[in-house]
């Protein structure tokens, strides 16, 4: 019996490394905050100083739109441009497959920084439903900043980043879209007890100095 199954199951036993990489589910924190927040500018801090990879959900969602032959790209551009959501299967596409070739590159690379998302209702349970097994979420960072600096700095961001939804009409709507889809969700996880809040309105070091201390704590 032995000697039959022998020639189909290996006899190597599989090694540590590759055991402990079938183990390490992927680590997620959501970074959460209106449009102009500073989410992607402190996420990029973010991995300078920790042993993170920034995933913008938006930065994804504009690539593949950008993409040849993408059958969502008209799709994405519409919701980009009036500042509503993606339907959620094509992000969560998006996202796990940065998520698989990131750790595929290293396996080491398994802790993410998801900007972004989950930003509505759908979000979150297109997340529940798919990624729940997949990877777990150690906390959102949620960036808190009012209202004007928001729209100030990203009508400032708007004379030089070409996105087609940094103008005073479509900000207004992702702003409406943020309260209320987005809020709701953070509010969520606070009840939760897995939020960590910044006062966003403040310098970029000042933020800074802010998220470190959490990242510092959290890991
Ligand atoms: N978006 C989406 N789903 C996501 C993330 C982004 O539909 O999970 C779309 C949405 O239309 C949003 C736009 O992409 O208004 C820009 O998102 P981004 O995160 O780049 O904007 P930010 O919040 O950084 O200003
Ligand atoms: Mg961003």
């Amino acid at each position: 019996m032995i000697g039959r199954l022998s020639g189909i199951v290996s006899q190597k036993a599989p090694s540590l490394r590759y055991r402990l990489s079938l183990m390490m589910k992927p680590q997620v924190v959501f970074v959460l905050g209106g449009p102009g927040a500073g989410k992607g500018t402190q996420c990029s801090r973010i991995v300078e100083h920790y042993d993170y990879t920034h995933l913008s959900a938006g930065d994804l969602l504009r690539e593949e739109q950008a993409r040849e032959g993408s059958e969502y790209g008209k799709l994405i551009a519409g919701c980009i441009k009036e500042g509503s959501i993606v339907p959620v299967h094509i992000t969560i596409k998006l996202l796990w497959k940065a998520m698989e070739e990131t750790m595929k590159k290293d396996e080491r690379k398994f802790h993410f920084l998801i900007d972004g998302f989950p930003r509505n209702e759908d979000n979150l349970q297109g997340w529940n439903s798919t990624m729940d097994e997949k990877a777990l979420v150690k906390f959102v960072l949620f960036f808190d900043c009012n209202r004007e600096v928001c729209i100030e700095r990203c009508l400032e961001r708007g004379k030089s980043s070409g996105r087609t939804d940094d103008n005073r009409d479509s900000l207004e709507k992702r702003i409406k879209t943020y309260l209320k889809s987005t809020r709701p969700i953070i509010e969520l996880y606070e009840k939760l007890g897995k939020v960590h809040s910044v006062d966003a309105s403040l310098g970029v070091e000042e933020v800074f100095t802010k998220v470190k201390a959490i990242f510092d704590k959290e890991g």
